[in-house]
């Protein structure tokens, strides 16, 4: 022990301890001490000592839990240099634990996403100009000087790069004492947006929308904006005009994708419009990158963040506005360790701040429509494309009437048009939101199906790749040429079609076409935004995709866009099955017509007359929504009854039964709120894991979280294998 810890532990009555929050399943924060000469306030990031570990923490508000003996309290060993969580941060951190229902460390710990940017990045080392010149002047040497007579600092290789010379010849000059060796703060990630850099003319309803959203923006207050207007209407540079805005302020701005890794042509865009990008914030981070983002978001010098949903999480140092682009989209949920949607507690965060937050989306979800209806949110509304930019005509394919061919999966319908298309030398996409070749495989002569022996699923092929796999686990294995179970060779048959199977039945008909398969197993993301780039420059006639091309894309030559399986969204129990279909539908069909040409988008179904066909086709948007909110609100579904579900597994089935049911038999009676289940989830088996779900359905105004909180309390203990999972306003029934 060295003296300074004798002092430490010299007087304990003197001495202060805090609360630190870890990164830890506990329901509050660990009591530490805090050493004499250490300054802490709450929201200082920490090191302590957690048994033979050290770990990172944050100082907490409210008195220490008390309930350890003093003298067994370990001192805080370290406090970071770091700008501590504002208390805005932390009441929201408090928040969003209460209300998912989750240990506030694991919520902390989301802010704390970037281990080593606590510490103040290190100087860089840089190169400055001395009044010393060489004894013999070069022409190579002349240009770096004069280069680097600007009186700047400069690094090494950006000298070499702007004077275009070998590093050798700086090498040379410095020896010579004409550069002397100075450190620096390090760059920025990202150079500063100018609001002002290039301010578009708004056009039409463009004006008015920017008028009543910069309204809302200048107040700067509390409020929510949804943006809702068809694709192509010009939403984005309507709320570019709040960035800036925003920026003129001088606040941050955070803006939520949700499919961050692939938007570079959103990137580009607010460079185009910004004159510099903004800094993005996503798991495909380089970990140097996401360190100086998290670093330079805290200190102030990132002003604009363009992230995925865990962006919501940064401590930006003083944030003043979040867009949230495709609200209704499901990637904001997040359905892993902490369960939230990032849509609902950007509003969150918004109001603890006090300052506005926008929605923006083509197809907005029924929460926010209706919190539009009712006035909560600030409706903007942009009905028409900008420019000669049309809508693409829309139309179904009955496939009752004009069935596929056989051991086909396209229509002569959609394969007429596709020809035409591509005549003109324009590009057809085709739209199916299954990975693969075949969704199942069985054996013709026993009936075998291949199913993963971990999950409750069944194995799909991919044959780019010969094998068999599971989309729950990724359990696979080559695939077989004969029947495991009966021994019979070459009777294995695929059924029903994957992206893969599409493209072969494609190739079959328009063999000089030139087609590619987009889907996420077939390539990372790299080689995804290549293969965008391309097909937005015309290096490819058919499309064939899954979800991933729906999002963001600018093609310019797309003119036909078909949905090989328009009812595949429709068959499960999700309650919001059909507003997710026409969500994402309407989001495909509008790839199509984004300039002047005309464009054509097909469904092909089986059930023509669904109301989401027919919303998507009439165009009559109104119509659906209307009727989908006429729905939840007669059986009381969100946004006007309130849901949580309870995911009950462990390695037995009987183990995760027996205790939901204990769960279910522990929950306290309140008025107004039911229980349904336990019942086996759809997806009984993941992972070898069993899962039963508890659905908890309540009224709009009931206080869910204390009845789940009450429920876990008086409930059985987790024991063994068994793990609860709570999901508050669930997105997932599976
Ligand atoms: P949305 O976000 O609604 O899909 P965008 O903002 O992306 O619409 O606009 C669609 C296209 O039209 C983009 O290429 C955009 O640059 C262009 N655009 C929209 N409004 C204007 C405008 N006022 N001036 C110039 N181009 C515009
Ligand atoms: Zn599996």
């Amino acid at each position: 022990m060295t003296l300074d810890s004798t002092d430490l532990f010299g007087d304990v009555l003197d001495r202060r301890v805090v609360p630190v929050l870890l990164p830890m399943p506990a329901p509050r924060g660990y009591s530490y001490v805090v050493p004499d000469r250490m300054a802490v306030e709450p929201g200082s990031i920490v090191q302590v000592p957690l048994g033979p570990r050290l770990v990172v923490g944050v100082v907490w508000d409210g008195p220490d839990d008390g309930t350890v003996d003093p003298k067994k309290l370990k001192a805080i060993e370290k406090v970071f240099d770091c700008p501590p969580l504002n208390r805005d941060m932390r009441t929201f951190l408090d928040w969003v634990a209460n209300y998912t229902i989750t240990p506030p460390g694991l919520v902390a710990r989301m802010a704390l996403r970037a281990p080593t940017a606590f510490d103040p990045e290190p100087m860089v080392e840089a190169l400055r100009l001395t009044e010393r010149r060489p004894e013999r002047m070069t022409a190579t040497r002349e240009r770096v000087i004069a280069a680097a007579s600007d009186g700047y600092s400069w690094t090494r290789s950006g000298l070499a790069h702007a004077a275009g010379v070998s590093s050798s010849v700086i090498d040379g000059l410095q020896a010579q004492g004409v550069f002397e060796t100075v450190f620096v703060p390090p760059p920025p990630v990202v150079t500063a947006p100018d609001p002002d850099f290039a301010v578009p003319r708004l056009e039409g309803p463009q004006r008015q929308a920017a008028a009543d959203l910069l309204t809302a923006v200048e107040a700067r207050n509390f409020s929510v904006s949804l943006i809702d207007g068809v694709t192509g209407s010009g939403k984005t540079e309507v709320y570019f005009e709040a960035i800036a805005a925003t920026l003129r302020a001088g606040k941050q701005v955070l803006i939520l994708l949700p499919e961050i890794a692939l938007t570079a042509s959103f990137m580009e865009r607010f460079q185009d419009r910004f004159g510099a990008k903004p800094a993005e914030w996503h798991s495909d981070l380089a970990p140097r990158t996401r360190e100086k983002v998290w670093r330079q978001v805290t200190t102030g010098q990132v002003r604009v963040v363009a992230g995925a949903r865990s962006a919501l999480f940064l401590p930006f140092e003083d944030l003043g506005l979040i867009i949230v682009d495709e609200e209704h989209d499901p990637a904001y949920k997040q359905e892993d360790r902490v369960f939230y949607n990032a849509r609902d507690m950007a509003v969150v965060r918004g109001r603890i701040s006090g300052f506005p937050v926008v929605l923006v989306s083509a197809t907005p979800s029924v929460e926010s429509r209706v919190n539009s209806e009712i006035g909560r949110y600030r409706p903007i509304h942009l009905p028409t494309r900008f420019g000669d930019a049309a809508l693409p005509h829309l139309g179904v394919i009955d496939m009752r009437r004009h069935p596929p061919g056989r051991g086909g999966f396209l229509s002569p319908v959609l394969l007429t048009e596709i020809g035409r298309a591509i005549g003109r030398g324009e590009q057809a996409l085709l739209f199916l939101n299954r990975r693969g070749y075949a969704p199942l495989t069985l054996c013709r002569v026993c009936g075998h199906r291949f199913q993963c022996p971990d999950c409750s699923s069944w194995l799909v092929e991919h044959r780019f790749r010969g094998q068999i796999q599971c989309h729950h686990c990724g359990y696979s294995e080559r695939m077989p040429e004969a029947c495991p179970e009966c021994g019979t060779l070459d009777h294995l048959v695929a059924c029903g079609p994957g992206v893969e199977r599409i493209a072969e039945e494609v190739e079959r008909h328009f063999p000089e076409a030139r087609t590619i398969v987009l889907s996420s197993d077939l390539m990372g993301v790299k080689r995804l935004r290549l293969e965008l780039e391309a097909i937005a420059k015309g290096e490819a006639d058919i499309v064939i995709g899954t979800q991933l091309v729906a999002k963001g894309h600018n093609f310019p030559m797309m003119t036909l866009v078909g949905i090989v399986d328009a009812d595949l969204g429709l068959a499960n129990g999700d309650p919001r099955a059909a507003e997710r279909t026409y969500q994402l539908l309407s989001q495909v069909t509008g790839r199509a017509g984004r300039t002047g040409l005309k464009s054509l988008g097909l469904l092909q179904t089986y059930q023509p007359q669904h109301p989401v066909m027919q919303a998507i086709v009439s165009g009559d948007a109104e119509a659906f929504y209307e009727r989908e909110i006429n729905e939840r609100e007669r059986a009381a579904l969100p946004p006007f009854g309130r849901l949580a579900s309870i995911i009950v597994s462990a390695d037995s089935r009987q183990d995760a039964e027996g205790h939901a049911r204990g769960l279910r038999n522990a929950a306290p009676r309140v008025d107004g709120i039911s229980i349904l289940g336990p019942a086996e989830a759809p997806l009984a088996l993941i992972r070898g894991r069993h899962r039963f779900r508890l659905l908890v359905h309540g009224r709009r105004n009931s206080d869910m979280q204390s009845f789940l909180k009450a429920m876990i309390a008086a409930g059985p203990k987790e024991r063994g294998s068994v793990s609860v999972q709570m999901d508050v306003d669930p997105q997932s029934f599976l």
